[in-house]
């Protein structure tokens, strides 16, 4: 259904480039040419002339209707001079031995003339114009450039004032089957395609589509794609922009981003507008004192549109954000943005799904376990996912192999998620024994607990993010959607396991630590607040969430008091944790010494071998 006309705005720079060219070869023609021309012929006297046959200087003649035109002998310089009534001059100049010329000296025939003055100028505009009006349809697929309405050739390159994004065609072919998972974020899209294939059938019973549908999500998760994918499935244009590129310097210009927007998107129904991050336009308008009027204007304008076009007109719009809370609940109302579409992180099937979808792309051993990739990378986004597909193959890439494995995968998680190894950092011998005691620290006391996921790996290599070294636990099946309050504290014992085993060998303590004393403390804290799981305050919420979708921060709502008493709450329930850690520790201080020493030897080792040590009867029994 996709309209082959091109529009007029589109064609109206090309129009004007041909008018002008034309102008100028006129201007060209008329004035220039014969000016140059008249300039390597000299005008002299019929006098001059006159004294030239007689004395017999002069080569060759030509004799027009107008005028006469003549060479010397001993030069190549032409003469012009006007036609007198002087009857015997024929006689004269033949007897002086002058040579009669047909055709003008020098003068090419006027066929060539033309030729070199109209034809070859035309081919060469009009050839010119081809490729211009070439380039400009591929950067109308590309979408890449824009055109503004106002036209002209000023306004390549989208400096116009309106600039709006020419549709792509299907939408890069994206189609439901690319995007995995999300199943019923499709289900609910799939919906807006049917109507898309055949309005008629909901303007019959008196339905009509919502027009607007919100997607809301952690960036990564496919938004962008599930909006292509619905433009290509329905096989409408899809129109394109970010909610930034509609805020401009000054006032006013993206109101009227915004109506060019719509126009080119009704002249294309049916037709998907998306507009992505709309957050920055659709911010709630409060009284706060930065008041943006740009924004503002901008918000109104697209409200306006909105409410101006049918239910039924076949435009949809679809719009992304990773902030809803913060968007304008006249934004929200029915009517406008009114249905809300999550597009939430993948769950295990997803992640497997999604591996499976960019492992396509990508040459790979036969032997891949998605399944166990899957679970390692546990909490990661869509986009995540295609990244350490991506990063498994340049992995191939650098080791000279032709296809990615299984060990690809899994290190390049590593690498998404704690950057790359680093190669020459060196730890003297003394740190490296408090990184394997501290990283034996967490495995040990994860082990050692019931509501822990097994270890998976423990490694001591540094890693461009900062880590010296990290325990890597996996989840035995999969989805993990509750967190008992068991669950919780045994995680905050594992993350203070790693300063408890320096305690408990060294006697001193280290830096390491402060990435787990943050994430123990993030975690006690929301255990008090937010999950209700305090013995004082019982389920009470004392802060609010603010950012689900970005990193969840949150507000407390609470008095000042009650924050200290938070505070208190908080040290203790950590403090709590430490010391089962430590006890759990000193229990198992051999098998701590001995997986540790095995750590520092090996640099990095498995999950396996980690249980194989620690299930091993003691040596120290069948010695005695
Ligand atoms: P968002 O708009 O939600 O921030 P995008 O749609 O731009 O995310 O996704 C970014 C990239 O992540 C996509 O180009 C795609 O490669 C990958 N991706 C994300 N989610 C999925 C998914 N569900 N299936 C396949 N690929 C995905
Ligand atoms: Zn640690």
């Amino acid at each position: 259904m996709v309209n082959k006309k091109e529009p007029k705005d589109q064609r109206k720079p090309l129009v004007v480039f041909y008018i002008v060219a034309l102008a100028v070869l006129v201007i060209f023609n008329v004035f220039v040419v014969p000016f140059a021309a008249s300039r390597s012929i000299e005008e002299v006297d019929y006098g001059t002339f006159m004294t030239d046959t007689e004395s017999g200087k002069i080569d060759e003649v030509q004799i027009t209707t107008s005028k006469i035109l003549f060479k010397l002998k001993d030069s190549d310089k032409i003469y012009k001079t006007g036609l007198m009534n002087d009857t015997g001059l024929v006689d004269r100049l033949h007897s002086s031995g002058v040579k009669f010329s047909s055709q003008i000296i020098e003068q090419s025939s006027p066929f060539a003339d033309f030729l070199f003055t109209w034809v070859v100028p035309i081919g060469i505009f009009a050839l010119v114009g081809y490729f211009l009006n070439r380039q400009m349809q591929k950067a109308l697929g590309d979408s890449s450039m824009m055109f503004g309405g106002n036209g002209g050739l000023g306004n390549f390159g989208g400096v116009g004032k309106s600039n709006a994004r020419v549709y792509v065609k299907s939408s890069d072919g994206i189609k439901f089957k690319d995007v995995a998972g999300e199943e019923e974020a499709k289900d609910n899209l799939k919906e807006i395609v049917n109507y898309l294939h055949d309005p008629n059938q909901y303007r019959e019973i008196g339905a009509s589509m919502p027009k607007g549908v919100l997607l809301v999500g952690p960036p990564g998760t496919g938004k962008t794609m599930l909006a292509k994918a619905v433009a290509g499935e329905a096989n409408v244009p899809f129109f394109s922009m970010s909610g930034s590129e509609f805020v401009e310097m000054f006032v006013g210009m993206g109101a009227s981003k915004v109506r060019d927007l719509f126009r080119q998107a009704k002249e294309k129904a049916p037709c998907i507008v998306f507009i992505d991050e709309i957050d920055a336009i659709g911010k709630k308008r409060d009284n706060s004192l930065s008041t943006n009027d740009e924004r503002e204007q901008t918000l109104n304008q697209l409200l306006t549109e909105m409410d101006g076009f049918e239910g039924n007109s076949g435009v949809i719009i679809l719009a992304a954000t990773n902030r809803p809370e913060s968007l304008d609940p006249a934004l929200t109302r029915p009517g406008r943005f009114d249905r809300r579409v999550p597009v939430e992180l993948p769950d295990l099937k997803g992640r497997e799904d999604i591996l499976r979808v960019h492992a396509r792309k990508i040459k790979l051993s036969d032997s891949i376990d998605f399944n166990k990739v899957a679970r390692m990378a546990a909490g990661a986004s869509g986009a995540e996912l295609a990244n350490i597909v991506n990063e498994a193959a340049l992995r191939a890439v650098r080791d000279n192999r032709k296809f990615a494995t299984q060990s690809d995968l899994e290190e390049s998680i590593e690498v998404v998620i704690a950057g790359y190894q680093k190669k020459n950092a060196i730890l003297s011998s003394k740190e490296k024994l408090i990184v394997s005691y501290h990283e034996v620290g967490h495995a040990l006391v994860a082990a050692k607990q019931n509501h822990t996921a097994p270890v998976q790996k423990i490694t001591i290599i540094p890693r461009t993010s900062g880590a010296l070294g990290y325990t890597m636990q996996v989840e035995k099946e999969g989805n993990h959607y509750l967190m008992s309050k068991d669950e919780l504290m045994a995680e905050i014992a594992t993350l203070t396991g790693g300063r408890a085993a320096e305690e408990v060998e060294f006697g001193s303590i280290s830096t390491g630590a402060s990435n787990d004393i943050e994430k123990a403390t993030k975690l006690a804290r929301q255990m008090i607040t937010r999950y209700g799981m305090s013995d004082e305050f019982g389920m009470v919420a004392l802060e609010n969430v603010t950012n689900q979708y970005l990193g969840g921060d949150s507000t407390l709502a609470c008095s000042p008091e009650t924050q200290t008493k938070i505070d208190n709450e908080v040290v203790a329930l950590v403090e709590k944790q430490h010391e089962k850690a430590v006890q759990i520790l000193r229990e198992n201080k051999s098998k701590l010494d001995e997986i540790a020493k095995y750590l520092y030897e090996k640099e990095t080792i498995t999950g396996e071998e980690f249980m194989n040590i620690l299930d091993k009867k003691p040596e120290l029994e069948t010695k005695e």
